[in-house]
């Protein structure tokens, strides 16, 4: 076995030493590229030890942190591992947050340094008196001191850390999709764990992953640092476009990707979808949101390869898998729990609920969130213990397994609707919609109603051409909907409110709809 064979087989071991490893073993492998630029594994080396010796340089060490908020670049993407190097753990934050958030975010993380791409650094000028000292800008501008300067001289060495497997690795905001993000502590252990389990996905020297998705999302790290840790080269796309996104999957010879059910949905609606050669693909991931069984078997019909679809949380724990190549008959489904995963189902007073019954999904995997950052309440209100003590995660997800152990996951807790003293799952409403020819996306939200409590409405956005109104699509929906499930409404919209990484934001559709009704 090679010297990275038997660091793999370790119990721990850290991503930054692995890619010592891989320099040296294979120093012109490529690790990084983005449009013309692209760095070896020796390049990305030596540029890691340039950011933690210029941390250590700055007095920034083990037990600290940094926040990145930008656009994926390469620059980035060598901060962040060069950071892990010094011990000090990164909080990577959304640019799309409002400026207000952001220096929230970063005061919360304590963030001692903060690195921004020139368009943050634009629309953080107003709230710049609440952020830690100057910003790094990692692009071209004039807003703070430049990267390029800010590094180490080439050739520095940084003094060595030795990292322990619970050391924070990174705090990642979570979605914000049903309230304020929260700071989720991940240790270096869990992101090992993923590493480890990259093997099995087929991630190795071999792979080439485009990543699509911005690397502030845990959906993006998850493939981004098995990809990086087992030698394989990382394509990165700073915006997402679904033509750009086929042209660099072809030239590129793509082995894996990881994308979000939108981005599979724009991808499969293109016209000039099978003009591209896609044979390279081994494997391809989904993540993060709703994954329509319609389009699941879309893609693998007209795309072929692997197709697997990761149900889970930043907080780790409830993860499931589908592989849906091997499944074409659970598409409905989020698939099983994943290698090493335990997940059960929990009524509202914390008791498991019997075979087949609807629950609160709660997970424990061998690499879970330590806790919220500096929420010790929350921390624990995210906890279940089953009667032996073991610790799980609570998703705030509503599901079912049946009997073949395949999950079936209904909502979020927070979108249930409760209507006539009957509970209305949305995703059910959506499905019927979405089994409407002339439908493309569909979200149901539950809004005040003085005779039920609150009532279902849709939002709908039509495919291109489609000629229904929306009185028609309510007459077809409601036939096919039980009497307790019926639409109030629906109003057809251009496009649904998502975040960042393309979830759909109900708490946006029902202030929609409420100040609709003023
Ligand atoms: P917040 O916790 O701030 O409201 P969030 O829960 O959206 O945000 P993430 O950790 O990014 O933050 O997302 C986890 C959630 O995403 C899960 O709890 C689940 O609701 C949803 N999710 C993830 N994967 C899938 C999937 N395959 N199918 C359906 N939903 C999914
Ligand atoms: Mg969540």
């Amino acid at each position: 076995p090679t010297r990275i064979d038997k660091a793999l087989e370790a119990n721990f071991n850290t991503i930054p030493h692995l890619i010592r490893l891989h320099a040296a073993a294979s120093p012109e492998r490529c690790a990084l590229r983005q449009d013309g630029a692209a760095l070896t594994y020796a390049e990305l080396d030596a540029l890691m030890d340039r950011v933690a010796a210029a941390l250590q340089r700055d007095g920034v060490g083990p037990g600290q942190t940094i926040a990145i908020c930008a656009a994926s670049s390469i620059a980035y993407a060598a901060l962040f591992l060069g950071s892990l190097r010094a011990g000090v753990a990164v909080a990577p934050l959304a640019p799309s947050s409002s400026a207000q958030s952001l220096a929230d975010m970063t005061a919360d993380a304590g963030a001692r340094l903060l690195f921004l791409d020139q368009t943050v650094a634009q629309a953080l000028k107003p709230v710049r008196a609440a952020m830690p000292a100057t910003p790094v800008t990692l692009d071209d501008s004039t807003a703070g001191q430049a990267f390029a300067h800010w590094l180490a001289a080439p050739g520095t060495a940084p003094a060595a850390v030795d990292i322990e497997p619970d050391w924070p690795f990174n705090i990642i905001y979570s979605s914000g999709t049903t309230g304020a993000p929260k700071g989720i502590v991940q240790p270096h252990s869990m992101r090992w764990t993923h590493v480890q389990r990259g093997r099995s996905n087929g991630y190795g020297p071999d792979a080439v992953t485009l990543i699509a998705t911005p690397l502030y999302s845990n959906t993006t790290l998850v493939s981004f640092f098995p990809t990086i840790g087992l030698g394989g080269s990382v394509v990165l796309m700073a915006k997402f476009d679904a033509g750009a996104y086929l042209a660099l999957a072809e030239k590129h010879r793509v082995t894996h990707t990881m994308l979000v059910p939108v981005q599979y949905q724009r991808i499969m609606a293109r016209e000039d979808f099978a003009r591209y050669d896609l044979s390279s693909l081994r494997m391809k991931f989904c993540t993060s949101a709703p994954f329509s069984a319609a389009l699941k078997a879309d893609i693998l019909q007209r795309w072929p390869g692997g197709l697997i679809e990761y149900y889970g949380m930043t907080e780790g724990g409830g993860t499931c898998m589908l592989t849906a190549h091997e499944h074409p008959d659970k598409l409905h489904t989020v698939g099983k729990p994943a290698p090493g995963h335990d997940i059960r189902l929990i009524d509202d007073a914390g008791r498991e609920v019997p075979p087949g019954a609807l629950g609160e999904v709660v997970g424990h995997s061998p690499a879970m969130m330590a806790g919220y950052h500096k929420q010790p309440e929350k921390s624990a209100e995210a906890e279940w213990y089953d009667p032996a003590g073991k610790r799980f995660i609570r998703t705030g997800d509503i599901g079912r397994f049946d009997a073949d152990g395949f999950l079936t996951l209904m909502d979020r807790k927070k979108d249930m609707i409760i209507s006539g003293g009957f509970n209305i799952y949305p995703s059910d409403l959506e499905g019927v919609l979405q089994q409407h020819g002339e439908v493309a996306e569909a979200a149901v939200v539950g809004v005040p109603s003085s005779r039920w409590g609150e009532t279902p409405v849709a939002f709908v956005v039509l495919k291109q051409g489609a000629s229904v109104d929306a009185e028609q699509l309510l007459d077809w929906a409601n036939q096919r909907l039980g009497k307790t499930q019926r639409l109030a409404a629906i109003d057809i919209t251009v496009s649904l409110p998502r975040s960042a990484i393309g979830k759909v934001l109900k708490r946006e559709l029902r202030d929609q709809f409420s100040s609709a009704k003023q």
